[in-house]
C-alpha cells in the first residue's frame, strides 16, 4: 500500500492480504505448517522461506499483515513481530551483538529490560552501561571500541523522562552504534523514532498496540537489511514467534490506536493538572505538563503527552509514603490494580513493590522509583470519574 497516506488510513488498510474468498476482514490463519504440491516445491520454499509460507515459525499470513501494517505506521522497511515485547527485546540483542560487546542504555527502564541488561546477558559476555537518558554527555562517555548497540526508552517507564531521540541518535551515529528506542509508551500514533533517526524501533506490543489488555506481542521495526538478514534468522531459528491469534488480534487493535491513544493522552492531561494541584501530592511526572523538566523536547517529538501519569506522595519516611500509596491504590473502586498499561480501563500500579520489585534496591534508587511513587495508564473512561476515583485516598 501507499506509504505516503495518512497514519490514518495505513492504520486501518495497510498491509492486508486477501485469500481467494475475498473476506473483508483480515483472516485469521490458524494452522501451524502449509501444504506443497509436490516434493520439489517444498524445497523450493524451504530454499526461500522468506518468500514463502512453510512453517508458522518462520513466517504465517496473519502475522506478516501485522508486521506489514505496524511497518507503514513506523515508516520502516520491515518488521519482525515476536511472542512478547521482552522477546523482541532479546532478538534484537541475540541478532546484533556477540560477546565481549557493549551496550549503552538508558537506565530509566522497564523493570524486566533493565534485568536483561544487568543481569542475563552479562552471563553471555554482553555488558551494558547505564545513563541518565536526558545526560547527552552520558551517552557521549559512555562510548567504548566495543559499543555496538545503544538502548533507549522514552518517555520512560515510569518516570516518564524523555529523551531526545535525535541527539542521541546523532551521537550513535558517530559511535557506529546500532540504535534501538522502545515505542512502547508512545505507540507510533505519538512519536516516530526512525524518523527521528534511530535504527530500530521495540514494541511491546501488549500496550496500545493490543490497546485492551487482551494478549502478548512484540516487535522489531527498522531496515530491511537488519530485519530480514539479522533478526529474521534469529526468529526463525529460536522460535520466540507471535501466534497468527494474537498477530490477528493486534490488527484489530491497531485500527483504532490514534483515537485511543489521542483521548487516553487527553483524560492523562486532565488527571495529570488536577493531581499537581492536590495538597497530597509532592510530584507529578507527566510530559504534557510545563512544568516536566523536558516538555519542550515532548513537545516537538511527540503528538501529545501520552496516557502514562506517575506521581509522588508526599510522607516523611520510606514506609509512611508506601502507606499512603498503598491507600490511595486500596481506596479506587473504578482503576484496575494490575501491571498492564495501555488499556481502555485505566491501571494503577505501585512501581516499587510490582514492575520493579525484583531489581535491587541500589537500582530502584538509581532509576528514581520511591515508595510513595503511583503509576496510573489512563484509560477511556470519564476523567472526572478517575479523580474522583483518586480522591478517595488521597
Ligand atoms: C511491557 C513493556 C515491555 C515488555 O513487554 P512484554 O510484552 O510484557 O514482554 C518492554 N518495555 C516497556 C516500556 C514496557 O512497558
Amino acid at each position: 500500500m501507499d506509504d505516503s497516506l495518512d497514519f490514518d488510513t495505513l492504520a486501518v488498510r495497510s498491509g492486508t492480504l486477501r485469500s481467494e474468498f475475498g473476506e473483508h476482514s483480515e483472516a485469521l490463519f490458524l494452522t501451524s505448517s502449509f501444504v506443497f504440491a509436490s516434493a520439489a516445491e517444498a524445497a523450493e520454499r524451504f530454499k526461500n522461506s522468506e518468500d514463502y509460507y512453510t512453517y508458522s515459525r518462520f513466517t504465517n499470513p496473519t502475522v506478516t499483515m501485522f508486521q506489514e501494517r505496524l511497518a507503514a505506521l513506523e515508516g520502516g522497511e520491515a518488521c519482525m513481530a515476536t511472542a512478547s515485547g521482552m522477546s523482541a527485546i532479546m532478538s534484537v540483542v541475540m541478532s546484533a551483538l556477540q560477546a565481549g560487546d557493549h551496550l549503552v542504555s538508558s537506565q530509566s527502564l522497564f523493570g524486566s529490560t533493565l534485568g536483561m541488561f544487568s543481569q542475563i546477558f552479562t552471563r553471555f559476555g554482553i555488558t551494558t552501561t547505564f545513563v541518565d537518558p536526558t545526560d547527552l554527555d552520558a551517552w557521549k562517555n559512555a562510548v567504548r571500541p566495543e559499543t555496538k548497540m545503544f538502548f533507549l526508552e522514552t518517555p520512560s517507564n515510569p518516570l516518564t523522562e524523555v529523551a531526545d531521540i535525535e541527539a542521541i541518535s546523532k551521537i550513535a551515529k558517530s559511535a557506529n552504534a546500532l540504535f534501538v528506542v522502545d515505542n512502547c509508551f508512545c505507540s507510533p500514533a505519538l512519536q516516530q523514532p526512525l524518523k527521528l533517526g534511530a535504527d530500530v524501533v521495540m514494541h511491546s506490543a501488549t500496550k496500545f498496540l493490543d490497546g485492551q489488555g487482551r494478549v502478548l506481542g512484540g516487535a522489531l521495526v527498522g531496515s530491511k537489511p537488519f530485519i530480514m538478514e539479522k533478526v529474521f534468522p534469529f526468529v526463525r531459528s529460536a522460535g520466540p514467534t507471535l501466534s497468527a491469534f494474537n498477530a490477528w488480534i493486534l490488527l484489530k487493535g491497531i485500527e483504532t490506536l490514534s483515537v485511543r491513544v489521542e483521548r487516553q493522552s487527553a483524560n492523562a492531561l486532565e488527571i495529570a493538572r488536577w493531581l499537581e494541584g492536590h495538597p497530597a501530592v509532592k510530584r507529578v511526572f507527566y510530559p504534557g505538563l510545563e512544568s516536566h523538566p523536558q516538555y519542550e523536547i515532548a513537545k516537538r517529538q511527540q503528538k501529545a503527552g501520552g496516557a502514562i501519569v506517575s506521581f509522588e506522595l508526599k510522607g516523611d519516611t520510606p514506609e509512611q509514603m508506601r502507606a499512603n500509596a498503598w491507600r490511595v491504590i486500596d481506596g479506587t473502586k473504578i482503576c484496575s490494580i494490575t501491571g498492564n498499561l495501555g488499556d481502555t480501563r485505566t491501571t494503577i500500579t505501585h512501581p516499587a513493590s510490582t514492575t520493579h520489585g525484583r531489581i535491587t534496591a541500589e537500582a530502584r534508587a538509581a532509576a528514581g522509583i520511591t515508595e510513595g511513587l503511583i503509576r496510573l495508564a489512563v484509560g477511556l473512561e470519564n476523567a472526572g470519574d478517575i479523580r474522583e476515583d483518586l480522591a478517595r485516598g488521597l
